[in-house]
């Protein structure tokens, strides 16, 4: 018989590791499944500077793992598992993961979301060969080539930023005239020396594919439709992310987005109804603030409901 547990945390972000130092340190022995990004976004950022409470600033990763050695010291454990299929139609709520059968009384979604992609061919066949979604983890390969970053956000910007260290020239491209990012990143990147900013412009082919490596972009004004060719060696996706909330499809109420539908910030629903004991957190339910302290006071929600639940049903 597979050991029914009081709590599973799905995912290992900022708001599953809030989550589980709060279920933790209430003695309910959380076990998080880290799923394929351990960490999550804050894994693969670079420099954090508005989380409270540390006034320089503090490497992403650094706060990831301060937050993963504080829930294992209340206990929390860890284990590294793909979600595949999970039945929340019976209780106590049964996942079949890579690692085999976990069966919990309580769960807690906190599988963040992912990269996006342009999801053009040559875009796709380059992955790994010079077009990245991740500055922080690619940008080294690099040093001393010209490169280019799409998007107009906040990430854009800091990849931009970022592939300063490393490349000669950041050519910024963004498909419309006016941007979504904060003032102060986009002032940032358009006071740096070596980023340009070019707007209106959308990537149409990543040339190289047959060379296996980026030799250039194929781009078009959509302002004229001139095309024009772009010479960079490298592409990062700086376009916003997807929730990973798939695999709850029709199991849980997803958003015409896919983002899981809360009520009170963390309660999960079917149909309107609250599927009782489950309970979404972080950038999974998250399509408005989508920031490192807000996934962190969910998660901490999240478990306090967790919690709350458990104890109104006896255990
Ligand atoms: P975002 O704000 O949703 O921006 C995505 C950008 O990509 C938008 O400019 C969008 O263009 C563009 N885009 C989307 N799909 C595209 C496509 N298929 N082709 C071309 N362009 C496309 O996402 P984000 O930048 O990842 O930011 C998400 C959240 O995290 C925000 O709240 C942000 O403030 C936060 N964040 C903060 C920091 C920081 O403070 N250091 C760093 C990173 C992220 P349109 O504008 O035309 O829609």
């Amino acid at each position: 018989m597979t050991e029914t547990r009081d709590t599973v945390i799905l995912g290992s972000g900022c708001a599953g590791l809030t989550a589980a130092i709060y279920t933790a340190r209430a003695g309910l022995n959380p076990i998080v499944l880290e799923g394929h990004e351990p960490g999550g976004q804050l894994s693969i950022t670079s420099l954090v500077e508005n989380f409270p409470g540390w006034p320089d600033g503090i490497q992403g990763p650094e706060l990831i793992d301060n937050m993963k050695k504080q829930a294992a010291r209340f206990g929390a454990t860890f284990q590294l598992a793909h979600l595949n299929s999970i039945d929340l139609k019976s209780h106590p709520y049964k996942l079949n993961t890579s690692a085999g059968e976990v069966v919990t009384r309580t769960l807690i979604v906190a599988s963040g979301a992912s990269a996006r992609w342009l999801g053009i061919p040559s875009e796709q066949a380059l992955i790994g060969h010079g077009v990245s979604s991740c500055a922080t983890c690619d940008g080294f390969f690099f040093r001393g080539k010209p490169i280019a970053v799409v998007g107009g956000g906040d990430s854009a910007m800091e990849e931009a930023l970022f592939l300063t260290r490393f490349a000669t020239k950041v050519t910024l491209l963004h498909r419309r005239d006016a941007f979504r990012a904060s003032k102060i990143m986009l002032e940032r990147a358009i006071a740096h020396p070596n980023i340009e900013l070019r707007t209106n412009t959308v990537v149409e082919e990543v040339l190289g594919v047959e060379e296996k490596e980026v030799k250039g972009l194929r781009l078009r004004d959509v302002t004229n439709g001139a095309k024009s060719n772009l010479d960079v060696e490298g592409l990062f996706l700086g376009i916003g992310h997807e929730p990973n909330a798939k695999m709850f499809q029709g199991q849980i109420d997803l958003d015409d987005e896919g983002y899981i539908k809360t009520r009170n910030n963390v309660l999960t629903t079917l149909n309107d109804v609250e599927v009782p004991g489950v309970y979404a957190c972080g950038d999974v339910q998250d399509r408005r603030y989508r920031q490192a302290i807000t996934a962190a006071g969910s998660g901490c929600m999240a478990a306090l409901e967790a919690e709350k639940y458990l104890e109104e049903h006896g255990h």
